[in-house]
């Protein structure tokens, strides 16, 4: 099929993220074309909340979005993608199952990554995926239950958190807040909790101004959490956290926000940067029927400095694919990408956060918080999440310091 032609072109859109699920939002409202969207999971992940999970301040199906009848008009088909033939112009799946595009849009979103520290993988819990959160939720509040039967020692209630970025910053925050809660429930033992954040660069949020940093600074240390930085991981043990200046952080919980890459598996697909992201031309294209958007894409520009992985790129992309998309089929030209910098905000706690908007302009407190929290209602799809995260939100700040947000459950 020629790429400007007028029959209904086929496109698939492998990954229902924040890249895909926008692009398939265009192209439906377009009507013009058949859209196919292809994920792992049935549902859209919201991470930016995640470290609420892992903290127990949200329930997991929050931040999980069904996807499978999302879009009229858009099918969806579950599986786990393993090879795109470019030539062939198919995809195939894990099942066996292949599926032929006119376009391809691939937004497969990003992985952990350990940067090759040794221990980092079999010792930390990262926080990528529901999986990992739950692990994590289930790991802090089991940990209060074992020290309080002496099935564990009084030091299994450190945590270690590393990596100093928005990630980072939030989890440690949450984990100060968490443990703070924890108090009326466990008298006896929550004095021996305590939450070090280490970052191996000179200070935190480095792609925030450096107010903005020793503002989160100072907001974590407010909590109570211990922040490190100039303080590189060299290796880590079951039950420490080894830097490479020699100290040891005793941890009974040791969580790795220090990084995310693109999945290696797509190398074979063009040329990548050190992030594993595969590298595209302005019209984010890797040939005139292949797309690559969000964490996955590293935009060639003449400073070649890479946009940042985070939603509002993902999201930016996928309108643009598809309204070229469209272009190509109304056989006009297609401009090149531009991204609109939305600015960039962390939050540090309950009324504590640092908000920058590309005018220069800083909040930090309350107001800060406030537009967080309705940034992220905003983005968050679907209108039982909304409701549902605004209730608990809404019961989190009126119950605390009352108890713990949520417990285990064998
Ligand atoms: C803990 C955490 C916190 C974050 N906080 C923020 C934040 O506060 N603000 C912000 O802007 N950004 C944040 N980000 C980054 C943001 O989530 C990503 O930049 C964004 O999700 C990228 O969108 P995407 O469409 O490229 O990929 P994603 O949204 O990750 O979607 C990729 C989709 O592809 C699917 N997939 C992957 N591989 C396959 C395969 N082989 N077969 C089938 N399906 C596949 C996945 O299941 C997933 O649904 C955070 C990320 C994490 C992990």
């Amino acid at each position: 099929m020629s790429e400007t032609n007028s029959e209904r072109q086929k496109v698939v859109i492998v990954g229902a993220g924040f890249g895909g699920l926008t692009c398939a939002t265009k192209l439906a409202k377009a009507g013009n074309v058949d859209v196919t969207i292809v994920d792992r999971h049935p549902y859209q992940l919201f991470a930016p909340l995640l470290y609420q999970v892992a903290t127990g301040g949200l329930p997991e199906d929050d931040i999980a979005y069904p996807v499978r009848a999302a879009i009229p008009g858009v099918d969806f088909v579950r599986g786990e993608v393993v090879k795109v033939s470019m030539d062939a112009k198919n995809i195939r799946l894990e099942d066996g199952r292949v599926l032929y595009y006119d376009q391809l849009v691939f937004a497969v979103g990003s992985e952990g990554t350990t940067f090759g520290v040794p221990g980092v993988a079999e010792n930390a819990l990262q926080m990528k995926n529901i999986r990992e959160a739950r692990e994590i939720k289930n790991r802090l509040l089991q940990t209060y239950e074992d020290v309080e039967t002496g099935a564990k020692p009084k030091e299994a209630l450190r945590v270690v958190v590393v990596g100093g970025g928005p990630t980072g910053v939030e989890v440690a925050g949450a984990v100060s807040e968490m443990q703070r809660g924890m108090r009326r429930e466990f008298p006896n033992i929550a004095d021996f909790a305590s939450v070090t954040l280490v970052e191996a660069a000179s200070r935190l949020l480095l792609p925030f101004n450096e107010k903005s940093s020793a503002h989160a600074k100072k907001e974590l240390e407010e909590l109570g959490a211990i922040v490190k930085v100039d303080s590189a991981v060299d290796r880590m043990y079951p039950t420490d956290v080894h830097l490479k200046s020699g100290e040891v952080l005793p941890a009974g919980t040791i969580i790795w926000a220090a990084g995310v890459a693109a999945p290696k598996q797509w190398a074979e697909l063009g040329e990548t940067d050190r992030a594993n992201r595969l590298k595209v031309n302005d019209t984010l294209r890797l040939r005139d029927d292949v797309w690559i958007i969000g964490d996955m894409a590293h935009v060639i520009t003449e400073s070649d400095r890479p946009l940042p992985m985070v939603a509002s790129v993902a999201m930016q992309q996928g309108r643009y694919v598809a309204a070229s998309i469209q272009a190509l089929i109304e056989g006009k030209i297609i401009k090149a990408f531009s991204y609109k910098d939305k600015g960039q905000m962390a939050t540090i706690g309950r009324r504590r956060a640092v908000v920058e908007l590309p005018n220069g302009m800083r909040l930090h407190g309350t107001p800060a918080w406030f537009s967080w929290l309705g940034l992220h209602v905003f983005y968050l799809a679907g209108g039982r999440n909304r409701v549902s995260v605004i209730a608990d939100w809404f019961w989190n700040y009126i119950a605390w310091g009352i108890g713990p947000r949520r417990t285990v459950i064998d």
